[in-house]
């Protein structure tokens, strides 16, 4: 949210004793910070009310640290307001589970509907089958396959003579037969909600009997969102909504008034294009993150899932006795670059938007690049010693990676900064053992 509303929680946060004008003044701050992220007028008006109420009640002020206090009641109530507890997709107990995608064109739902089945796939271990369903948009049931033949799962499609009706309805039979556990079925879209594409809905939900209607929802669409969700709502009885494109500029406000407004829980969250960039959606979380604390969970559940524990392990115990190296350097760099893009990292790291221009700083890929060159022209040496590399070696290094010497310089530097930080490191755990303290 806004960079006021992050000062003003850190100068709250700090508070040793906090006022019902202090309460006040973060509350307009928040109501402010809200309104711009695109939240509903009245969701918010509801939010600050019960924030309030809480915030200047006993519970807060009697307790011992009522900045921190206040925090927690706006990030619990933010929490609530996106859904309270994480909202699990349903397991039909009668396979295979049959998935509706459904939303205005351009929002995502072939793209959401390809990674919704990878993710069933990889984190879920199920078998699912896409259905193509929309036989109006040109050139839409080739996407689908492209995205079914990218992932190597299969697509039903019927091509684009027959009724989306009666393909849902044999993509079903099929499942059966080929012992598919989820069936996810990418629809039409339009421009706008008119009735020939309600209607066309209605039939598919009455004959495939989906047992979840998902909308996918453009974060990017302020407030229109909400009156998207309402009326599919009304028409189809929506199951779970989509959000996709939270990668981009938006706060995302719009959207999470949706769930407020229409009740319709957040299932999942599409972060970026590529087919992994599909996520749980976890309110507790996105309220930290929306609070600048940072997503740290994601960010751990990121580093676990692809950091190889064994490396993380190694790694951890070469920092501590102080025999790492460049090689080892190179080692952290491919590891780091798999998580994903650095932006999205940096993004998550608590407090990393109130560090000015971090948030407009794009890490430069190529200059990681850059730095694996450098390392790759040392010799083994050199990578394991830095020390003994003196101005000749550092000439022939920038020349065998095509880089300047300033630049070599520079990453040695670097290179011995970090070491020393890991030095730093180490002795504060050895000091904190000793006392028992835990870190
Ligand atoms: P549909 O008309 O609803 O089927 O929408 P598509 O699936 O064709 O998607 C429209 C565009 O949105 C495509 O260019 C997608 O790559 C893009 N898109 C979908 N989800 C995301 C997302 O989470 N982030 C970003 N940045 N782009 C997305
Ligand atoms: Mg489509």
């Amino acid at each position: 949210l806004a960079d006021r509303l992050q000062n003003t929680i850190q100068r709250i946060r700090g508070k040793g004793k906090v006022t019902e004008d202090d309460v006040n003044e973060m509350m307009r701050e928040v109501r402010l910070a809200l309104l711009e992220a695109d939240v509903n007028f009245k969701v918010v008006k509801d939010f600050i009310k019960r924030v309030k109420e809480r915030a200047v009640g006993q519970e807060v002020m009697k307790s011992l640290t009522p900045g921190q206090q206040v925090i927690k009641v706006v990030q619990e109530e933010l929490t609530e307001l996106m859904g309270g507890s994480q909202s699990k997709i349903a397991v039909s107990n009668r396979p295979p589970t049959v998935v509706m995608m459904v939303g205005l064109q351009g929002a995502g739902k072939t793209t959401t509907t390809g990674k919704l089945s990878n993710l069933l796939r990889k984190k879920y271990n199920r078998k699912p089958l896409l259905v193509a369903a929309d036989i109006y948009r040109p050139a839409a049931i080739k996407q689908l396959e492209t995205l079914g033949k990218q992932l190597n799962i299969p697509v039903f499609s019927l091509g684009d003579q027959v009724s989306p009706v009666e393909i849902a309805k044999q993509a079903v039979e099929k499942a059966k037969e080929d012992h598919h556990d989820y069936v996810l079925i990418d629809t039409a879209g339009r421009l706008h909600i008119d009735e020939t594409l309600m209607d066309e809905l209605k039939q598919i939900k009455e004959l495939a009997k989906p047992d979840e209607i998902f909308l996918v929802v453009d974060a990017m669409t302020g407030q229109d969102a909400v009156n998207v969700a309402e009326s599919f709502n009304e028409q189809l009885g929506l199951t779970g909504t989509i959000l996709t494109k939270l990668d981009g500029d938006t706060r995302g406000g719009a959207a999470l008034s949706i769930k407020a407004v229409t009740n319709i829980p957040i299932k999942f969250v599409g972060m970026g294009e590529k087919l992994d960039q599909l996520e749980d959606f976890h309110p507790e979380r996105m309220a930290s993150r929306i609070l600048g604390m940072g997503d740290v969970l994601t960010l751990i559940e990121k580093a676990q899932a692809n950091v190889d524990q064994e490396k993380a392990k190694e790694l951890e115990e070469k920092m501590r006795t102080m025999s790492f190296t460049f090689d080892d350097f190179l080692e952290q760099l491919a590891q780091v670059r798999k998580m994903g893009p650095l932006d999205d990292l940096i993004g998550m790291l608590p407090g990393a938007n109130k560090i000015k221009g971090l948030k407009d700083l794009k890490v430069d890929e190529k200059q990681i690049k850059h730095v694996e060159a450098i390392i790759q022209s040392m010799t083994k040496k050199e990578k394991v010693n830095p020390e003994i590399i003196n101005a000749s070696r550092k000439k022939r290094i920038a020349k065998g990676s095509g880089r300047t010497v300033q630049e070599v310089n520079r990453l040695l530097k670097q290179f011995e900064d970090m070491k020393k930080m890991f030095k730093q490191m180490s002795n504060m755990n050895v000091k904190g053992k000793k006392k028992g303290f835990k870190f």
